[in-house]
């Protein structure tokens, strides 16, 4: 393919739009007019080359502000970064929010992802499909299929993009809201719901109370933990957090504590923290209500973080269908550094940190650590081969932590509470509470604050009043397991007996009435879909398990080759995706959910 990227010229919006987020540019060298001077001396060089991981920034300004990323636009991002061109268009046609093609200013994602698939999401895409024409067609709005938009509690749910506008969410929805939303040419920001529910509430206690108010928060305890921390000093600090026993809460449950006291020993400088705020996992919604009711907690858990193990710097990578989360977080970072909370002397302890935030474009992979990296890096999120681990070579190739938004949420507890109070709540191996997602056929959608050790049932209970009429669960999003005894315990070590997992915390129920095979083969297609392609196992093995799952809701039998695929998948990928993109395919095969 031959990009031509050089020759295009950038509109005056375009470059306001790049300018904007970088500032004008310095020299004809990168981006300004050519001058005479420009043809004696470089400058830029290795500097520009430096702001490289404000790639996916720039291309975001220019996606929000014109609508799509023009090879004028690319050639001026390139120019201004000191990317080459090819490298910028494999970045940008990467990420599934991004649009190298010209198309309609506004945009409604629907997503048709498992939970939503539950609440009629087939029905509202071919009511749309008769009302507005095929996905994409459309001069001034169009419409597209999206993967899980984290927003399962209110399916089916969409997400708008508009350029030059505010991107927003919004659900449950209809073809006529749909049809009227894209219709207003500069929308206000959504209304983000709130829902929680269960006891007793640690995580969840100031939802629907705090939000971004700093004041709020102080009054309820908020940045005790911060003071304590300082006086406790980094050693203490990590050893509460290890007594604690806290396993990590975005799907890989890794001891909290070991991942802190590794980067703290690394002698190389700087050091960063970073939040991975990308839940993608479908099924998963509760970073999102954890950031929008209680964005302070995430804010000061990464400060004692960044205090613990000696770093200056954080970010806070959160995905890019989270526009008025970010936009939350945002005003809360900007109001705990008007307070000290965060700068030059955080809290008056003479240690310097500040959080910067990176929106995501649309990748679920970008969830996996090391893809995260390489996305805030400016490149496309491919996973990195492990080792070294990220607490040796992470961001920039230096020390870094990386922690989930849950697990850092439950950072103040432990330090305002101790590590024995959190121990007293859960079994002995996985302590603490869980938020887990309940979404799908159920009466009160929502996260829900349990202790680790109760059972489904009893989590089933609360969000549902017909038990009796579920037909599977889905366990841990699509890449865990598809489950029908209610009586399983959820705690780590007994989801690991029974051959399961906790993963993100997602349970999505569906009811007697729903076909199974659709939405068996819909997580066959996301896994097609999110694979980077880096490694064949995962490239070439998620394609043929979605054909294979296709032969079989026909009546062939490929369940032999689907289980050969799966093994190979698990084996031999480099990350998590490809070991666990068959898991849910195997298990609704295991329990004749289909293909029987
Ligand atoms: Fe990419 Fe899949 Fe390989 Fe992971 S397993 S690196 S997602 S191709």
């Amino acid at each position: 393919m031959d990009l031509k990227l050089m020759e295009a010229q950038p509109t005056d919006a375009e470059k306001s739009a790049v300018n904007g987020l970088l500032g004008p540019p310095s020299d004809g060298w990168t981006g300004g007019d050519r001058t005479e001077a420009d043809l004696h001396i470089a400058r830029g060089g290795r500097s520009a080359r430096d702001q490289r991981h404000l790639l996916l920034p720039a291309l975001w300004a220019l996606q929000a502000h014109i609508g799509w990323i023009s090879p004028g636009g690319m050639n001026y991002v390139c120019r201004r970064l000191t990317v080459p061109p090819a490298e910028a268009y494999g970045v940008a046609t990467f990420y599934a929010l991004f649009s190298t093609t010209e198309r309609a200013p506004r945009v409604a994602h629907i997503c048709d992802d498992v939970a939503c698939l539950a609440a009629g999401a087939a029905d509202l895409c071919s009511q749309l499909e008769a009302a507005m024409g095929p996905e994409g067609a459309g001069d001034q709005a169009t419409w597209m299929r999206s993967p899980c938009l984290g927003m399962c509690d209110r399916a089916p749910a969409a997400l708008y993009q508009f350029a030059g506008g505010s991107d927003r969410s919004a659900g449950p929805i209809t073809v006529e809201q749909i049809q009227a939303s894209l219709g207003a040419a500069l929308p206000g920001p959504g209304k983000v719901t709130l829902s929680a529910g269960g006891e007793p509430l640690r995580l969840l206690r100031r939802v629907g109370t705090v939000g971004a108010n700093l004041d709020d928060y102080a009054a309820s305890s908020g940045y005790a933990a911060l003071t304590k921390a300082i006086a406790m000093g980094p050693e203490a600090v990590i050893e509460e957090v290890s007594a604690s026993g806290l396993l990590g809460r975005g799907g890989a449950a890794f001891p909290t504590g070991r991942k802190w006291a590794a980067v703290a020993t690394e002698e190389a400088f700087p050091k960063y923290v970073v939040c991975n705020a990308d839940e993608s996992e479908p099924g998963t919604f509760k970073d999102r209500l954890l950031m929008d009711a209680d964005p302070f907690a995430v804010i000061e858990a990464m400060t004692i973080a960044a205090i613990a193990v000696g770093a200056e710097h954080g970010f806070i990578y959160i995905r890019g269908e989270y526009p008025e989360t970010m936009r939350t977080l945002e005003a809360a970072l900007v109001a705990a550094r008007g307070a000290g909370y965060l700068g030059a002397d955080v809290a008056g302890s003479d240690r310097s940190f500040d959080i910067e935030i990176r929106r995501g474009a649309g990748a679920y992979i970008c969830g996996e650590e090391t893809a995260m990296l390489e996305s805030m890096e400016g490149k496309r999120g491919e996973p990195r081969q492990k080792p070294p681990y990220p607490n040796q070579h992470g961001l920039f190739g230096q020390p870094t932590l990386i922690n989930n938004v849950e697990t850092l949420a439950n950072i103040p507890h432990i330090i305002n509470d101790g590590a024995d109070a959190f121990r007293a709540v859960g079994t002995t191996e996985s302590t603490g509470s869980r938020l887990f997602c309940l979404s799908g056929n159920v009466d009160r959608p929502g996260v829900y604050e349990l202790a680790l050790g109760t059972t489904l049932r009893h989590l089933l209970a609360l969000g549902t009043d017909d038990v009796d009429s579920i037909q599977a669960i889905l366990l841990g999003g699509a890449a865990g397991t598809f489950v029908t005894d209610l009586d399983i315990e959820l705690s780590h070590e007994a989801a690991n007996e029974v051959g399961v997992t906790l993963g993100s915390g997602a349970v999505v129920v569906f009811g007697a009435n729903v076909d199974m095979a659709d939405v068996v083969a819909r997580i066959a297609r996301f896994f097609r879909d999110e694979s980077c392609g880096q490694c064949v196992p995962c490239r070439v093995g998620t394609v043929r398990q979605e054909e294979a799952l296709t032969r079989i809701t026909s009546g062939s039998n490929d369940a032999a080759l689907i289980a050969e695929i799966g093994e190979v998948m698990a084996e031999a990928s480099i990350c998590g995706l490809g070991h666990t993109a068959s898991s849910a395919v195997q298990s609704a095969l295991d329990l004749g959910l289909v293909g029987s």
